[in-house]
């Protein structure tokens, strides 16, 4: 995102982020309630970068944020080295563990590998902004809130295709998901 030029388009942080409209939400992870199966199976079925985490899937409120590369090393790790991890082991990135049965598996705790202040937007943030912020943070991602739910995610990438389209545009249009 080099600042060469000025992103000057009246779109906003809605018009750019993943999912589209109609498209299926964000892929999340939870602080709690999954196990490390269900967290491989979202690494080996997504490609994405990283994971928004999230309070529960009824109560999207943002965590944090974890990168895929250091997820797949952590759980590596936890299955290579951490005695008595199996598929149904609990994966934690909560601060206090929750009560759990003396006769369950142990947890798989990955508070330490978690971004708790990820860069976030609204939903009704001018792109212009955005884009400045990206510029001046140097930002892989930001993730785009509403009310307090997490909503969608906006890359490097993402910006640099909504640059592309609009520069063949009408620089005053504003442009609807
Ligand atoms: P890049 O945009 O550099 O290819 P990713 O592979 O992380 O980076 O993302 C690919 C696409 O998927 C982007 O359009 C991005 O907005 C979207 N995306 C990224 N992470 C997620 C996620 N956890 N859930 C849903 N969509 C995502």
């Amino acid at each position: 995102l080099e600042a060469k030029e000025e992103f000057r388009h009246k779109t906003l942080a809605t018009d750019v982020m993943r999912p589209r409209r109609g498209d299926p939400p964000v892929s999340v992870l939870t602080e709690s309630g999954m196990t490390v199966e269900e967290v491989e199976r979202l690494i080996a079925d997504t490609t994405y970068s990283g994971f928004p985490v999230v309070i529960s899937q009824q109560s999207p409120r943002l965590v944090g944020f974890v990168l895929r590369r250091d997820l797949v090393i952590s759980l590596e790790n936890a299955r290579r080295h951490q005695e008595g991890v199996v598929s149904m082991s609990p994966i934690l990135f909560t601060e206090c563990d929750p009560p759990m049965s003396p006769s369950a598996p142990p947890a798989v705790k990955l508070r330490s590998i978690l971004d708790l202040s990820p860069f976030t937007v609204t939903v009704h943030t001018a792109m212009e902004i955005v884009v400045d912020i990206f510029r001046k943070l140097g930002l892989r991602q930001c993730l785009v809130i509403q009310n307090g739910r997490l909503l969608g995610i906006i890359t490097k990438k993402d910006i640099l295709k909504h640059m592309a389209q609009m520069a063949n545009r009408d620089p005053d249009s504003i442009l609807f998901n």
